[in-house]
């Protein structure tokens, strides 16, 4: 039995989720406490209780029935890996692409394929959006061996939620390893403003300033309105190069300037442009799982977050695997390498 403290690093949900695609990817049955003591409301949201249930699902996964909301200890014991048609929902705008990213990595280990359609959250602030799951992190497992297809059907934005996102996900014979060392040549910088239900200029604004911060030409600023059941504003830059692409967001919300929101990704935006470590940090923290599960991978990021320490710790409990963080030359970059331990 794998014993965590849920309150260590970082201390919030991505422990617990880790845990639970690591636990169904080698059959080992953890215990967790104090699950995340490190935020204001610690405990299980819906989010994770959905990461829980979906995660218990695909691989006949046990744990005790009281555990529900607000909880802060569990038990975990996993089954067989079973493909499947899923559905699940996570009641609230809790981040369905969070859930997803749980359960996606044991179901490339099924024997057949699965389909699996969440409802939530599909743009909420502090997790990835689906642009960034999509053009960001599923290149990556795609050029590790993946074959994984995942639609937007719904949009979902912070609080009203009831966005939808379908993953189909082809049995995988072992993921390879992978390194990142640079971005390569750079192809693409583009910004988009996504609205629904609030007023045009809001989105026209965000573009007009980050155009000018990052002195984008007029065909690389899109306003794209999209449908939801409440309001919502994100506006994202995708800059893609050749071995790398990476998707800066933040959320319009009501009392913010247009202005200040895209103020925010265009310094976010400035400073790993300016940088040249390959890998952003959100980036940097979902990647360790898939590297770790291949049984090795590597890639250049900037300092490492908490999140990343974390998750590196979390990965320790159940692989036989180191996380090194080397610091290249006097920069505040590092050089992450995921290797078996000998
Ligand atoms: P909490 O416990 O804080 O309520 P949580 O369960 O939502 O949070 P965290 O432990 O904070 O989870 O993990 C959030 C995940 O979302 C991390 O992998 C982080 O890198 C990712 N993330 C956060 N913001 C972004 C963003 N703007 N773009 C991409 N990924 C993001």
């Amino acid at each position: 039995m794998v014993k965590l403290d849920g309150s260590e690093g970082e201390g919030g949900g991505q422990i617990l989720r880790s845990a639970l695609t690591l636990s169904a990817l080698t059959g080992q049955p953890f215990e967790i406490t104090k699950i995340r003591a490190g935020r204001a409301k610690p405990g299980l949201l819906r989010q994770h209780l959905t990461a829980l249930r979906a995660a218990a699902a695909i691989c006949g996964g046990k744990y005790s029935d009281d555990v529900t909301i607000g909880a802060t200890e569990l038990m975990f014991y996993p089954g067989d890996i079973r493909a499947g048609n899923y559905e699940f929902a996570v009641g609230t705008a809790g981040s369905a692409m969070l859930v997803l990213q749980t359960i996606l990595l044991p179901l490339l280990q099924a024997s057949e394929p699965s389909r699996v359609i969440i409802s939530g959250g599909t743009h909420n602030p502090a997790a990835p959006p689906f642009q960034f799951v999509d053009q960001c992190f599923l290149p990556q497992l795609r050029a590790m061996g993946a074959d994984v297809e995942l639609s937007l059907l719904q949009y979902g934005f912070m609080p009203a939620g009831g966005g939808k996102v379908m993953a189909t996900i082809q049995p995988c014979d072992g993921l390879k390893t992978l390194d990142i060392l640079d971005r390569g040549s750079s192809e693409e910088l583009i910004a988009e403003a996504y609205f629904a239900n609030i007023p045009f200029d809001v989105a026209e604004r965000e573009l007009g300033h980050i155009s000018k911060r990052l002195k984008l030409p007029k065909t690389a600023a899109q306003v794209r309105e999209v449908k939801s059941i409440g309001p919502g504003n994100m506006l994202g830059v995708t800059a893609r190069f050749e071995h790398v692409t990476e998707f800066i967001s933040a959320f319009g919300r009501r009392g913010t300037r247009a202005e200040d929101v895209a103020d925010g990704v265009a310094d976010e935006v400035r400073a790993y442009l300016d940088g040249s470590a390959a890998v952003g940090p959100h980036l940097a923290d979902q990647l360790l799982l898939p590297m770790a599960i291949a049984g090795g991978g590597s890639f250049t990021t900037s300092a490492p977050t908490p999140h990343t320490q974390t998750n590196a710790s979390t990965i320790a409990e159940f692989l036989d695997i180191n996380v090194r963080f080397e610091p290249i030359d006097k920069s505040d970059d590092v050089t992450v390498t995921v290797d078996r331990k000998i």
